[in-house]
């Protein structure tokens, strides 16, 4: 097979969105794919790093790549699969024998549904705490993501406030995270609105109604983070039948091919809403799974299982 790997971003897009000098919590050799090693300065390898070691592999391995190139539809034709799609320089075909949708869903950010929420000094993704920095910042939500941005601004030296709706900090949040907020939060030097509602952001703060009644928190930059959903009308566009409520797409669980003979599903859209159910750790043995001899499907059940009792999923 040689098979195209087009992507409405760069090469591994989702990683490139990761808040710059990340550092993965999972260790390097489960980040790993096709047998590559991932060495890495320290424990855990950062978003460069593993940038670096994703495109070592496309070029190692020789896939042929097409970036920013976004997937609009694709339906059965004489010859095969035709796919439509859109690129800088306009729309265009691209037909082919199988079709795989690895989607994931870090394009399609949750809203609040606020007024404001598009204003320029909103961003939906974290990108670097610098920025931030002699700013007051306003990060909305209350999971790892929220938190550990919360975290970063404070020590970029951004005047950081974060909005939670819920009455305390979810279970889910890393142990190492919630003693460091909980004690910058104490200590006064992150501000905290939990039990809150967003009501509108303008040019200048963010409104909130809480316990205490409605407030407006002074924001030059506000970043809501409150997790993501998958491009379900994608899936809809091409005819995958899914599951209204969970968004999961019907799947044959051996083979991972969707209700359109010939359209496969792989990594953390296979999960449609539960989007922390796949990750990398337990997704990257997808292509094995559909394109795999026997042997290496079965060696991939295996691996997928035993990543599944070790982290408890
Ligand atoms: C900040 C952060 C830290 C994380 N840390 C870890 C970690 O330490 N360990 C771990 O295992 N997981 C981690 N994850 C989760 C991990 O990134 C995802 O589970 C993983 O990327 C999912 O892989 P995927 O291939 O299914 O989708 P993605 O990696 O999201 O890839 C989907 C790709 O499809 C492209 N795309 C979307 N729609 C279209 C379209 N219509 N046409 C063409 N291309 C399209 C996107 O541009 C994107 O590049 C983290 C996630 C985040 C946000």
């Amino acid at each position: 097979m040689e098979p195209l790997v087009i992507d409405a971003g760069a090469l591994a897009h989702s990683i490139v969105r990761y808040p710059i000098g990340m550092t993965f919590f999972t260790t390097p050799e489960r980040l790993e794919i096709g047998g590559h090693p991932l060495i890495c300065a320290g424990a855990k390898a950062t978003r460069e790093e593993a940038l670096k070691y994703y495109r070592g592999v496309a070029r190692v391995e020789d896939i042929r790549v097409r970036p920013y190139t976004r997937l609009v539809t694709a339906q059965r034709g004489s010859g095969g699969l035709v796919c439509e799609v859109d690129t800088p320089q306009g729309t265009d075909t691209l037909t082919c024998d199988k079709l795989l949708l690895a989607t994931g869903y870090f394009d399609h950010p949750n809203r609040l549904g606020v007024p404001g929420e598009e204003l320029p000094h909103v961003r939906h993704h974290f990108d670097e705490a610098h920025r931030s920095y002699g700013m007051d910042v306003v990060v909305i939500g209350g999971k790892n993501s929220a938190v550990e941005a919360a975290l970063q601004l404070f020590r970029a030296g951004a005047r950081a406030t974060i909005v939670y709706r819920g009455a305390r900090w979810p279970e889910s949040v890393k142990y190492w995270l919630r003693p460091d907020l909980e004690n910058r939060i104490k200590a006064g030097e992150i501000g905290a609105r939990l039990s809150a509602q967003v009501t509108a952001i303008t040019a200048t703060d963010v409104r909130v109604q809480g316990p205490g009644g409605a407030a407006a928190l002074p924001a030059q930059r506000v970043y809501p983070l409150i997790g993501f959903h998958p491009d379900l009308a994608l899936l809809r566009r091409i005819g995958v039948a899914f599951d209204a409520e969970t968004g999961r797409p019907q799947i044959d669980a051996d083979t991972l091919e969707t209700s359109v003979p010939g359209v496969f599903v792989a990594g953390s859209v296979t999960a449609g809403n539960r989007i922390s159910e796949i990750f990398i750790e337990n997704g990257r043995f997808d292509g094995e799974k559909i394109f795999g001899t026997a042997p290496e499907r079965a060696k991939a059940r295996d691996v997928y299982a035993s990543i599944q009792r070790a982290t408890g999923e």
